[in-house]
């Protein structure tokens, strides 16, 4: 079970923000407000996802503790990054980064309710994948009630000689 120390008594007196992993046997809390919520875009948490981008809540390790499940609580480490998991359902639980060891981030979708940061930063947007969705227009697909799709891109024709 990754060692992340929880907070001193006096900092769990106001509010908090709650969370768990897919299965429900990992539950934990921050104090709100979290330090910062971002959209990470690199390509190793896309894959630590599976998923287009990871959107994180940053919280002070003080003021983050594991309520329920921490048994359950795996982690990978490569290059002194950490990534914890539910052994049991595999949901993502925290990023912790060795440029900021006071922090751990927190997947934004576990939480429960709200956190007192909206996501207003992107990190290694330059890693985005050509793929990811980005706000194209949208329209129903016919058959297919609740579906919508983006429409393919007219190609330009391409003048002869060219490539
Ligand atoms: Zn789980």
């Amino acid at each position: 079970m990754p060692r992340v120390r929880s907070g001193s008594a006096a900092v769990w007196d106001g509010p908090t923000a709650e969370g768990q992993c897919l299965c429900g046997a990992v539950r934990f809390q921050i104090t709100v407000p979290a330090r910062w919520a971002w959209h990470d875009h690199a390509a190793d948490s896309r894959r630590a996802h599976g998923a287009a981008y990871a959107t994180y809540v940053g919280a002070y390790k003080s003021r983050f503790r594991i309520t329920e499940g921490a048994d359950l609580v795996t982690r990978y480490e490569d290059g002194g990054i950490k990534r914890s998991f539910c052994a049991r359902c595999g949901s993502p639980l925290l990023y912790e980064r060795p440029r900021a060891p006071e922090m751990v981030n927190i997947p934004r979708a576990l939480f429960l309710s709200r956190t007192g940061r909206e996501p207003r930063y992107h990190l290694n947007i330059d890693e985005a994948p050509d793929w990811a969705y980005v706000g194209e227009p949208l329209a129903p697909l016919k058959d297919f009630p609740g579906v919508v799709w983006a429409k393919p891109k007219r190609r330009k024709k391409t003048p002869d000689g060219m490539f």
